[in-house]
């Protein structure tokens, strides 16, 4: 595990040799190279600084265990304490209390949105639970197409009302219908735009609104890096989120962006996305997250 973290920090360590606490002095170098580390895995800088002194405040004092190597001694609470930043445990998707359970999607054009809200409905029907889809993205005509196209692919039904109707009563309309049909969970795609633009965040803001949706995941391209850390800040100031998708996690992203959606919002990661294939979605496990961020 995070081979090239514990290469940098077998050689940070060397002044602590022959000590027997953590202390200021000689803790230096090796936070030093956790700081490299997580910048390289793209985590947003100010979260970066904050998380280092955070494990420095753990280190410190610290008693060398003996006949444990400091520097493993040292990455075990770096370990830890990413592990426990990111949540722990996963995080399943929230079960309403009566049917059917609504989710909200969020997030840039392009960050995977309409790929994920298909991948959850196949990944729920593994659990057993039926979902209808609702596609709102009347802004691009391929968008609905698109999502009604995967639907067919695993046979999830998707609800439209065409590209001239309001996304807001199309949402409205989606929920209805799969409250009356009996569907255990209704999952509502929205329009994204490239860049965060307030009509956007209004409309989203209006459905959500209308919706009271149990769960509104933002979902998180990995390969944006330090700039998930303003998307995330901005949609969940602006919009409230519950938890997040983390998309393109096959790419060789190390993702930091997840620390930083976590740290940001407070939120869970609960799923990430690990391709373009419809059954590419897994559930988001922090200590699997930590070890790959640590590289
Ligand atoms: P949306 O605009 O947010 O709805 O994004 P789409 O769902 O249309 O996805 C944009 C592109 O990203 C498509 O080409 C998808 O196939 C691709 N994509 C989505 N999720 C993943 C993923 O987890 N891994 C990879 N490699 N590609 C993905």
């Amino acid at each position: 595990m995070f081979d090239a973290l514990s290469e940098r920090l077998e050689q940070a360590w060397t002044k602590l040799r022959g000590q027997d606490k953590i202390s200021e002095s000689n803790v230096k170098d090796a936070l030093r190279e956790v700081r490299r580390a997580l910048l390289e895995a793209d985590v947003n800088l100010q979260i970066v600084k904050d998380f280092v002194a955070e494990v420095e405040q753990k280190a410190l004092g610290a008693e060398v265990v003996q006949g444990v190597r400091p520097d493993q001694q040292f990455i075990e609470v770096v370990y830890n304490e990413l592990v426990q930043v990111m949540g722990e445990a996963n995080v399943p998707l929230a079960e309403a209390p009566s049917k059917p359970t609504i989710v909200l999607m969020a997030g840039l054009q392009g960050t995977g949105k309409t790929t994920a809200s298909a991948k959850l409905a196949l990944h729920l029907r593994k659990e057993e639970r039926t979902t209808l889809l609702v596609a709102t993205d009347v802004y691009r005509p391929a968008a609905i197409d698109q999502l009604v196209a995967l639907g067919k692919q695993i046979n999830i039904p998707v609800f439209e009302l065409g590209t001239s109707a309001d996304p807001v009563e199309i949402a409205r309309q989606g929920v209805e219908k799969a409250r009356a049909d009996g569907f255990d969970v209704v999952i509502v795609d929205t329009a994204g735009r490239l860049q965060i633009d307030q009509e956007m965040m209004g409309e989203l803001a209006r459905i959500k609104e209308t919706i009271q949706p149990h769960e509104t995941l933002l979902v998180v391209d990995a390969m944006t890096g330090q700039e998930a850390a303003n998307l995330t800040r901005t949609f969940h100031d602006q919009i409230g989120i519950t938890g997040a998708i983390l998309t393109k996690l096959d790419g060789d992203t190390r993702g930091g962006a997840a620390l930083s959606v976590r740290r940001i919002s407070g939120q869970p990661i609960k799923f990430v996305g690990v391709g373009e294939k419809v059954d590419a979605l897994q559930p988001f496990y922090p200590d699997r997250m930590a070890s790959r961020i640590l590289g």
